[in-house]
């Protein structure tokens, strides 16, 4: 294990909030083969914890795993079935298509005009999910991914991956870097935000999506693990998620570098949900009732991506 600082304000002050056992992971997380993931971590079960920076409130794990335990875990513990299936559900599709359109308005906003010449960097790429959906727009893109079986699923489908850092930065400056559910992983975060600032040219355009965990709904989760029951999610997992973000942590995060800020939007909104399994009868009023739920429902499980414009 591997001690670290509040990746937000570099503090070593924290409280733990959140304490798992590797049975209440198990439960929630269908895609985890329970038996290796249990060998995993054993020994090591005492870390399985999120704490609360003191001083900027950020939620994050103080202990961070080695590489081979995290080697095992993503390779071995995790059914890969279950993610291929995800990475071609009409519904992640959607909210691919849904980030790729709002890279398109903004872009368009800025005063370009044709996608003549684009380059994009998908960080994180996975099973090429989001490559696969901008792949048809004739835009010039390339993924980062490190996992073998990921990388061979996206080339299946002709897609372009590199895995190393050296190669990437060959292929900038670039005009958009997108990371998808990436920052949540990362125990150096500000390693990554710098690349990001190396290989993006001048005006160009940083998307990220996280987790959303709003205060409320991390209360309840809290409340929940108190009375040793599973999470209310199978994201709330401290072996991959090492960062638990909210807006004010994303913003907080990014204070750091030279961005400006554009805007947030939800990765799948609510409609999309409900427009995909139900009938279409109150299509028309959802999109002001989701808005205006946020106010006051803690939704499980919102994502926000945040669009940035380099400086
Ligand atoms: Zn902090």
């Amino acid at each position: 294990m591997k001690k670290r600082n509040c990746p937000v304000c570099d503090s070593m002050e924290a409280k733990i909030i959140m304490s798992f056992t590797p049975e209440l992971l198990t439960e929630v997380n269908k895609g985890y083969r329970p038996e290796v993931f249990k060998e995993a971590v054993k020994g090591k079960e005492e870390f399985i914890t999120y704490s609360k920076c003191r001083n900027c409130s950020m939620v994050y794990c103080e202990n961070v795993w080695d590489d081979n335990t995290l080697k095992k875990i993503y390779e071995d513990t995790i059914d890969h079935a279950i993610g291929e299936d995800a990475a071609i559900s009409i519904q992640k599709r959607m909210s691919m298509n849904r980030i790729w359109i709002n890279i398109l308005r903004i872009l368009k906003l800025l005063g370009k005009k044709k996608i003549e010449d684009f380059k994009i960097i998908d960080y994180g790429s996975g099973w090429g999910d989001f490559l696969d959906v901008v792949d048809v727009f004739g835009v010039s893109v390339v993924g980062y991914e490190r996992d073998s079986l990921r990388i061979a699923f996206a080339k299946e489908r002709g897609q372009r991956i590199v895995t190393d850092i050296d190669e990437l930065k060959s292929f900038g400056p670039v005009d958009v870097i997108v990371m998808t559910s990436v920052l949540e992983h990362l125990q150096d975060v500000d390693d990554v935000l710098n690349l990001t600032k190396e290989i993006l040219r001048p005006g160009g355009l940083f998307v990220f999506s996280v987790m959303d965990y709003r205060p409320q709904y991390l209360k309840k989760n809290i409340n929940r693990l108190e009375k040793k029951l599973p999470a209310l999610t199978k994201n709330l997992n401290p072996v991959e998620h090492v960062n638990i973000y909210d807006y004010k942590s994303v913003m907080a995060t990014l204070d750091k570098y030279n961005y400006e800020f554009i805007s947030t939007g939800y990765v799948l909104h609510l409609t999309d949900n409900l427009f995909t399994r139900n009938s279409m009868g109150f299509i028309k009023y959802l999109n002001w009732i989701e808005w205006l739920s946020t106010y006051f429902i803690t939704w499980k499980d919102l994502s926000i991506a945040v669009y940035l414009l380099n400086k």
